[in-house]
């Protein structure tokens, strides 16, 4: 027998956290932040859990014994698997004591890591003290009682892995998220021809998609990231002044889609400190091809204002985040590629039909941009799938207030980063798992109408209730 508890992720999209029980073995599936519970309480930035206990006391995580930092004794799990690099599914592993080892694929670990070096290093975001362990599709993996066959997945980040376990209780799959509309969709072709050999016990299945009415964002999705690539390219053909592309933090594909538009067209390709610098890191592990390199793109740095001065300057060294202060100590990297706060600013807003600006967070871009007399002349690409964002607490009215403030039109080009109900539906019909435990959806009972009942029965999981598999 096998036990499945489910400590986030039920009815809620993200901040999965599967404890799967079997024998003497104990691992976690993802362990990622639930920004919908911390948004109940916290918001970012000056209302932030100041600790641990903050996140005991309003119940956002349950307090495992021996599992959590400076804790002792024997470790409460063998190991934590985690599907991908968004903050939904590994976020709360900085959390986690050193002897329990983090297993992930090379490019999950790497991109964790290189997000890591752009944020404060604050309590909740130290992860120097992990021991990561690498997962690899086609190579399987025992933890004591249990084996992991990782497949890699197409989705909104590169090198995301769904998992295969063999259990005592037979075959359980774990999904984490995947896609079938992304550049790399016969990844996830291959996991679910793989499945359908597999006779599978259960399956854990992410729903993001599924809803009982569309989305406002949701109306203007695409099919596929070659569509997304076409639409960006007509905005761009019809705008005469700046267009401003707001993407999803990571999702690389992405950034290479608009950047050869931005190409096509002659624009100059400016990009937010932060992505570029995740970028230029990516690029030195020569894991993915084809992205815009050193020299292809100008890099933004944000103002900072001065310490004894009312007034917003540039200020270089001293308040600069790590990840900024290492781009422009970089030797390798010219002074003129940096677009320096308001003189920058200032240089695009006089031609601004030279420049597509590509950036993960458009409020902050148009807080600064925007001139106080007048309107930022251009275009607004809005490029995120789920409005309500993985990554974080996200207002898409007051997105949608700012873009009005500035003048801009607003446009749309995106293509999710999940399954639709209609492949999932398709998916569930021809793997035909016994048990099948939805995750990752706000309307876990809608998979109702996507399965065969005579073949599958659902098993809708409550949070921290504990679900036999036998
Ligand atoms: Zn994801």
């Amino acid at each position: 027998m096998v036990n499945l508890t489910f400590f986030g992720g039920i009815e809620e999209i993200g901040g999965n956290k599967v404890l799967l029980e079997d024998k003497s073995t104990r691992v976690f599936l993802d362990f990622g932040t639930p920004f919908s519970k911390e948004k109940v309480y916290f918001q970012w930035p000056e209302l932030r859990p100041a600790n641990i206990d903050d996140l005991f006391k309003t119940n956002i995580l349950p307090q495992f014994k021996n599992f959590f930092r400076f804790s002792k004794g024997e470790p409460f799990v063998d190991g934590i698997l985690i599907t991908h690099a968004h903050m939904d599914h590994y976020g709360y592993i900085p959390l986690v004591r050193e002897d329990i080892p983090i297993h992930t694929g090379r490019y999950t670990r790497d991109l964790i890591k290189i997000r890591n070096r752009t944020y404060y290093q604050t309590w909740d975001r130290k992860i120097g003290h992990l021991e990561f362990k690498e997962l690899k599709t086609g190579r399987s993996k025992t933890i004591k009682d249990i084996t992991v066959y990782p497949f890699s997945v197409d989705h909104s980040v590169p090198g995301a892995h769904a998992f295969i376990l063999r259990t005592s209780a037979g075959t359980i799959v774990y999904t984490g998220d995947f896609r079938l509309s992304g550049f790399m969709k016969g990844l996830t072709e291959t996991f679910v021809k793989q499945l359908k050999k597999e006779d599978v016990k259960c399956m854990i299945c992410e729903g993001t998609n599924l809803a009982k009415e569309p989305r406002e964002a949701d109306k203007h999705k695409l099919p596929s990231e070659g569509d997304v690539e076409r639409k960006t390219n007509y905005h761009v053909e019809k705008a005469d002044d700046l267009v401003i592309y707001d993407g999803s933090t990571v999702d690389l594909d992405r950034i290479r889609t608009v950047w050869k538009v931005a190409k096509k067209h002659g624009r100059k390709f400016v990009m937010e400190s932060r992505l570029a610098y995740i970028l230029l890191e990516t690029q030195k592990t020569g894991l993915i091809k084809d992205l815009p390199g050193k020299g292809d793109f100008l890099i933004y740095l944000n103002r900072l204002k001065q310490r004894g001065t009312d007034k917003y300057v540039e200020v270089y060294g001293q308040g600069r985040v790590n990840h900024e202060k290492r781009m422009i100590e970089d030797p390798e990297i010219a002074d003129d590629w940096f677009v320096w706060g308001p003189d920058g600013r200032d240089k695009i807003l006089k031609n601004p039909e030279e420049y597509l600006l590509y950036t993960t967070n458009g409020i902050i871009m148009m807080i600064q941009f925007k001139p106080v007399d007048k309107d930022i002349p251009g275009t607004y690409i809005y490029g995120k799938a789920e409005p309500y964002s993985e990554e974080q607490a996200f207002t898409y009215e007051r997105l949608k207030n700012w873009i009005k403030l500035c003048g801009l039109k607003m446009k749309f080009a995106h293509t999710s980063g999940h399954c639709s109900p209609e492949q999932l539906s398709e998916i569930l019909k021809e793997v035909c798992p016994e048990v099948l435990i939805p995750i990752h959806t706000e309307f876990p009972s809608l998979f109702l109408e996507l399965i065969d009942e005579k073949a599958t029965r659902i098993k809708l999981a409550k949070e921290g209730e504990r679900v036999e598999i036998r």
